[in-house]
């Protein structure tokens, strides 16, 4: 175990000018306020849908048109929760959208963006009524071993999900390529040497459709594992990327910082972050984040199963039992909350994983300028919250924030010099 230094975070105005924290602080603020609003409502709304008599009647009324066909009404039931939700957050997810567009962010037009929102909706759909009919039916079948078998199918589910998911679900989004041939692969792949972390391509996913947000990260597990990186976080690196030697390819990023040395800054810059996902690939954050995941969803069924057989339980969702068919909202009531309980310390562990990553990855690449750089890159052409709110932080974030991240960079060079 490495002892991962975390300083408190530094002042922005000692990384940034007024103005950029200001533009970063303009967007992020709203943003957040209104995506609390979703999640607050979000809950009002499956709360209504389970407690009150109006929401049950109208998931009743969709669980009906399936007639007596126990199947059939849990399916539907399962969608009406999911199509009122959906319903209810679309003008939230449009107004993030519009500031997007304002800020200059997004680079599709309302029709692709709301394209991407159906499919990300019909995605959670499938696997929300694939998830929780099993539980339901289960419930009802009840089958020997259970409620094991049904903890059991739960992680099985995560463990498949994490593995497929690259392969099913993020290519809905997004095309991927190898990183073409070249000094920048060239440089990446030894990188990867150099870390014992053994990646035979670096994938370059085609963000820019949609947006102008940098980004990296990895996913996957065991044959489907990858690093992938963003188009737009290429674009600073030039055409397959000069790897120091070629025309500076600076123009093409608004703040396309040089490093020390007068070399391009982009091609550090990405081998800064590649250096930080390839850190989370040697400390298997992946693996054990599916495994966390796997943990919570066994626990979860064991949870829900005794809820549902007390008698108070059963009365404050108005059903039967967990095999009633119009016992979706309820469940998904409880999902909910049990997610919310469940963040501050998922997130903390997420923070705690991310400093290892961003020390590692300073340890390897021994230039902290770079990694200042592309904090502040990051936060710039992302438009960061510069000066978060310490509650939502410790709350929810799964990032340290900026100045943290760029304190802890601070560190490294204080403790190693100048390299
Ligand atoms: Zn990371």
């Amino acid at each position: 175990m490495i002892a991962v230094p975390r300083p408190p975070a530094a002042d922005p105005l000692e990384a940034f000018t007024e103005d950029e924290v200001r533009a970063c602080v303009d967007y992020a603020k709203p943003r957040q306020r209104w995506g609390l609003a979703a999640y607050a409502t979000d809950l009002l709304v499956l709360a209504a849908l389970a407690l009150t008599g109006p929401g049950r009647a109208l998931v009743r009324g969709v669980a009906g048109l399936a007639g007596g066909w126990a199947p059939g009404r849990v399916v539907l039931a399962i969608v009406a929760v999911l199509a009122v939700r959906a319903a209810v957050g679309l003008p939230f997810s449009i107004r993030a959208f519009r500031q997007d567009t304002r800020a200059g962010l997004a680079t599709q037009g309302l029709g692709g963006f709301l394209r991407d929102w159906a499919k990300g909706r019909a995605v959670g759909l499938v696997l929300t009524v694939v998830a929780l009919s099993a539980l339901v039916l289960g419930a009802r079948w009840e089958p020997p071993g259970w409620p094991v078998v049904a903890a059991v199918a739960a992680v099985l589910l995560v463990l498949a999900l994490a593995m497929a998911g690259p392969v099913l679900i993020e290519p809905l989004f997004n095309r991927f390529r190898p990183l073409g041939p070249g000094p920048l692969r060239t440089r990446l792949l030894e990188l990867a040497a150099t870390m014992r972390v053994p990646v035979s391509d670096v994938l370059v996913a085609d963000a820019s459709r949609r947006t102008t947000r940098v980004n990296a990260y990895v996913s996957g597990l065991g044959r489907t594992r990858r690093v992938v990186v963003y188009d737009t976080l290429l674009a600073a690196a030039g055409p397959e990327a000069p790897d120091g030697s070629g025309p500076p390819a600076s123009s093409e990023a608004p703040h396309g910082p040089r490093t020390r040395d007068g070399t391009p800054g982009g091609a550090d810059e990405v081998a800064l972050v590649v250096a930080h996902e390839l850190a989370h690939v040697r400390h298997r954050d992946v693996l054990w984040g599916t495994i966390g995941a796997a943990a919570l969803a066994a626990v979860s069924m064991l949870v829900a199963v005794a809820l549902f057989d007390l008698g108070q339980v059963q009365r404050a969702f108005g059903v039967t039992e967990l095999g009633d068919p119009l016992v979706a909202p309820g469940l998904l009531l409880l999902a909910a909350l049990g997610g919310l309980a469940a963040a501050p310390v998922a997130s903390a562990i997420s923070r705690w994983a991310e400093a290892r990553a961003d020390w590692v990855s300073l340890e390897v690449t021994r230039d902290p300028v770079t990694a200042v750089a592309v904090e502040r890159r990051l936060a710039l052409e992302n438009r960061a919250d510069l000066r978060p709110n310490k509650l939502l932080l410790l709350l929810f974030a799964s990032h340290p924030q900026t100045m943290a991240r760029i304190a802890q960079a601070w560190l490294w060079q204080e403790r190693n010099g100048r390299p």
